[in-house]
């Protein structure tokens, strides 16, 4: 058994070319997902700066932020807040547009998963434009609560998206 803190979690990110569309670059994170130890110190680097907080919550953006978010907040013992596509959500929504990488899209939190004075860390897999990110942001300063961090797996440092985060700290396992 190897370090998990020694594994280069580069080697677990599968590049496919041309995926959804033609001229992007896909992320495959499932090879990543299917080894127990590269999830692990994935898990791991996201939450590492936030251990022994008190009272944080963890928001996460569907979908593939989800498989992350919910595994950083058990870690660090917080509650966590799905923030999903437009029409997921069951109850009463708050919701912002933003473009993708790749088109454009909404996300929706619920109104009552956070409150004036939360602090936040979200989640997500990848970090391109920005424009998921920010939006996700949005929300939960809608709610009144405080985003603490983006926590993201791969930054996909060239297309400058933390440049949209307005100064937010952006803790990263993987950058390109
Ligand atoms: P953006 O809003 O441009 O920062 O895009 C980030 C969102 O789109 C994340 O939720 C990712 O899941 C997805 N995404 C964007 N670009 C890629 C990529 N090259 N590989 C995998 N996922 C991506």
């Amino acid at each position: 058994m190897t370090n998990p803190t020694h594994i280069d979690l580069r080697d677990y990110i599968r590049d496919v070319p041309d995926f959804p569309k033609p001229g992007i670059m896909f992320k495959d994170i499932t090879p990543l997902l299917g080894s127990p130890h590269a999830f692990n110190a994935t898990v791991d680097h996201l939450s590492r700066p936030f251990a022994g907080e008190r009272g944080l919550k963890v928001a996460a953006i569907e979908s593939r932020g989800f498989i992350f978010g919910a595994a950083v907040a058990q870690h660090l013992g917080a509650g966590f807040v799905p923030i999903r596509k437009p029409g997921k959500l069951p109850w009463k929504t708050h919701r912002s547009e933003y473009a993708l990488e790749y088109g454009t899209d909404a996300l929706e939190i619920h109104e009552d998963a956070m409150a004036p004075g939360d602090r936040v860390i979200v989640i997500d897999d990848v970090l391109a434009t920005g424009g998921t990110a920010s939006a996700a942001g949005e929300l939960v300063r809608r709610l009144g609560a405080e985003v603490v961090a983006y926590s993201i797996v791969i930054e996909l440092t060239f297309l400058n998206g933390r440049d949209r985060l307005g100064g937010t700290p952006v803790n990263v396992a993987i950058h390109y």
